[in-house]
């Protein structure tokens, strides 16, 4: 066996499920393409799988626990037992109550009850102490969808180096559906311990970062976000289906005979749908399409039927017996109103269908009608195309659902426009075969290529990467700064570069940005660090060169570097902008946009500097000025979005600057210019980790603080700050 790590699934459910038998109970396996995909990755030793072997636990029972004990020693499937006390409000509440309707776009049918959250962290809690139990050392973990958002936090918390990796099959919502949610920023939190977030699509990934920012007032990069000290990447994950599990049956002599039964006489077409009956799936409003079409275009009365599969779901929820009724109600009524004896408009199959029954449908359908109103990435989409062989079959799909980012090639159609849809089906049924044959060509490329057996392979591999990249920065946790052995490696080096911040490092934060001139003793103290000719001094600050020189100018030796990196000015020389020819233009754009906001916060105010906007809102009420940044940082990632200008956060101030004016670019030119061989940069602040980045393993860099950095080392306040640059000085 290879050394690679072992992999543990967690998963609400096993591929397993327990059977009361008589009196005993009986194991049952069960197939599916999440199964296929990790099978590979937890049989032989590889790794577990961890999740629930049916629905709820009433009373223990020895038989099942011995049963169970058999399962995790053979096949690794390890039982989570989650008390009936503890599960309703976990699943049935929290889970698919709230949960699932609020992720697919549907805020009215949300639902919590008191103790839902309660029983949705207990439930997690569970999971992570059946994971904790087997843990060895070099273990990864993979979590996967929205039964268990807090798991990765909750594993974190035990084991801060445990690589974690997360996958929600369900869509993400957007950030203002998410932030209906009670106890949202918990569940971000939950998610965002995870080393490697996967999504089924970027669009659902964009909604989770946008939702970061305005809940969290955290920024992040498109693929990943970083948060005290510690990564989160954050990637899509399309996951595909594992083609052989239809491929395989079809080719089955019976399954071939199936299929030319099921295509009967040539003309009567076949439209077919298959779904979980689920609010979600659009089933309803496919009926009524399908209903419309027959009504606008009697010439195709007895030439196409529908047959909706539709296998019955969530029972025992009310929404969901509701919608059975009224799926029941309209395929009657169409069947009554429109039907012949000869012809039944819709083929109603409530229940679920045998695999190979299913291949063979898919096969003969001439064209397969998946509309959710919402899905993550929707499978039946994919094995429709697997089972169209020789096919010419027609795909129509809903742009809502996950697999419409991928398939392209599909007919697209809007499931809540009935009319749209009736005409796009209409169009399916009419297209030429050499158009259908193209598009079908294309698709299978794509469900052949990207099968769940590659997902699965795909998102390990990008998990090793996020775990070792964390490994390399060395986790949360900053230590203090022990002086004295900073001072030996100072007295030992023979070139040293101090980098140096200068608000709330060099002199403590002051509530207005002019009241932070410097002191007589700080003056004294730079001049004296600047003079030993084995140092090179630089100010690194978020500040204008024209505070700056006034304020620094006159020490000699000392370099300065103003607004993060955008200009520069060696000693004794003149300011340089780090860049030529940057785009002045945004700033006409952006400012308007600062004064709107400076107008709803009273007490903030807009700082203009050469090639920055900052707004600054340390006066404003706490809590508002947090709030309002926010907002005021979603609507700029937007409006920016195509400029080489960002906003950052940073202490009670928004900036909107140049991506490439940062600390961390001009603390590797100083780097390279001087060839120190020791390095100390000291900040406090979130631009100030940039200059931490730069700097090599071993040099010194120090966080004023307690916030998490990256980082090594922390000292409380400014003050302590100029005792150590004083005793450096005098070393
Ligand atoms: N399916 C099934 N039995 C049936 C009909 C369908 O097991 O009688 C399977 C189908 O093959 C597909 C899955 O159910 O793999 C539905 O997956 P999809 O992603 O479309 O929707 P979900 O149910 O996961 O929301």
């Amino acid at each position: 066996m290879s050394d690679a790590p072992r992999t543990i699934v967690v998963s609400y459910r096993l591929p397993l499920t327990l059977r009361r038998v008589g009196p005993g109970w009986r194991g049952e396996r069960s197939a599916g393409g999440l199964a296929t995909a990790l099978g590979p990755v937890v049989r032989g030793g590889r790794g577990l799988w961890v999740g629930a072997a049916g629905d709820a636990v009433t009373d223990a029972d020895p038989e099942r626990a011995a049963l169970l004990a058999q399962w995790e020693e053979r096949e690794g499937f390890v039982a989570v037992e989650i008390p009936a006390s503890v599960h309703g409000g976990f699943y049935d509440g929290f889970a698919n109550g709230a949960l699932w309707p609020l992720f697919h776009h549907f805020p009215t049918r949300f639902h919590v009850r008191p103790g839902d959250w309660e029983a949705y962290v207990e439930a997690n809690r569970l999971f992570r102490d059946a994971v904790l139990a087997r843990l060895r050392p070099g273990d990864r973990v993979w979590a996967h969808d929205y039964q268990l958002l807090l798991l990765p936090a909750l594993l974190r918390e035990a084991r801060p180096d445990l690589a974690i990796g997360f996958f929600l099959h369900i869509p993400f919502p957007a950030s203002d559906v998410f932030r209906v949610l009670p106890h949202r920023e918990e569940l971000l939190r939950g998610l965002l311990a995870a080393d490697l977030l996967g999504f089924q699509t970027w669009g659902h990934a964009q909604h989770f970062r946008w939702s970061l920012l305005r809940l969290l007032g955290m920024d992040s990069g498109l693929d990943r976000v970083e948060r005290e000290g510690r990564v989160t990447r954050i990637e899509a994950f399309p996951i595909g289906i594992a083609p052989e599990e239809f491929t395989r049956p079809l080719a089955l002599p019976r399954v071939q005979a199936r299929v030319t039964e099921l295509r009967g006489r040539g003309d009567v077409r076949r439209v077919l749908a298959v779904d979980r009956l689920d609010y979600t799936k659009g089933i309803p409003e496919r009926l009524r399409a399908f209903r419309l079409l027959l009504e606008r275009h009697p010439e195709w009365r007895g030439r196409v039927t529908l047959i909706q599969v539709a296998v019955p779901s969530r029972e025992r929820v009310s929404r969901y017996r509701e919608l059975r009724r009224e799926v029941s109600e309209l395929v009657g009524e169409i069947n009554g109103e429109l039907g012949t004896p000869e012809w039944t408009p819709v083929v109603y199959l409530k229940r679920s269908v045998a695999r190979e029954e299913l291949v063979a449908l898919y096969a003969a359908a001439d064209v397969c009608w998946v509309s959710p109103l919402r899905d993550g990435m929707n499978l039946v989409a994919k094995e429709y195309v697997a089972c169209q062989e020789h096919g010419h079959g027609v795909l129509l799909l809903s742009e809502q659902a996950g697999a419409a980012a991928e398939m392209g090639e599909a007919l697209h159609v809007n499931p809540y426009d009935v009319e749209d849809s009736a005409e796009t089906l209409l169009r399916a049924l009419t297209l030429p075969e050499g158009e259908r044959r193209e598009r079908l060509a294309a698709l299978r490329v794509r469900v052949h290529h990207g099968t769940a057996h590659a997902w699965a392979e795909r998102f390990l591999g990008r998990l090793d990467e996020a775990s070792a990249e964390r490994a390399l920065h060395g986790g949360p946790s900053v230590a203090p700064l022990s002086v004295p052995d900073l001072v030996a490696a100072w007295s030992a080096a023979r070139r040293r570069l101090l980098l140096l911040d200068y608000d709330g490092t060099l002199t403590p934060l002051r509530p207005r940005p002019s009241d932070a001139a410097p002191d007589a003793d700080l003056l004294e103290l730079l001049r004296g660090l600047a003079a030993d000719p084995r140092n090179t001094l630089a100010v690194v600050s978020g500040r204008p060169a024209a505070v700056l020189e006034p304020w620094l100018g006159a020490v000699e030796g000392l370099h300065l570097i103003a607004e993060h990196g955008a200009a520069r000015r060696l000693p004794g020389q003149a300011w340089q902008p780090l860049r030529a020819g940057a785009d002045a233009e945004w700033k006409p754009r952006v400012r308007p946009l600062l004064d709107a906001f400076t107008l709803r916060a009273p007490g903030s105010f807009v700082e203009e500097k050469p090639h920055a906007l900052a707004w600054h809102y340390r006066l404003t009420e706490p809590q508002f000025g947090e709030w309002l940044a926010r907002e005021l940082l979603a609507t700029l990632e937007g409006l920016l979005a195509a400029t080489e200008v960002r906003a950052v956060p940073g202490n009670k101030v928004v900036e909107v600057r140049f991506a490439w004016a940062h600390k961390g670019e001009a603390a590797r030119t100083l780097l390279a210019e001087t060839g120190a061989d020791l390095a100390l940069a000291i900040g406090d602040d979130q631009t100030d980790e940039d200059l931490f980045a730069a700097l090599r393993p071993e040099d010194w860099s120090v966080v004023v603080g307690r916030q998490a950095s990256r980082a090594r080392f922390h000292l409380p306040v400014p003050d302590a700050v100029r005792a150590v640059l004083r005793t450096l000085s005098a070393a």
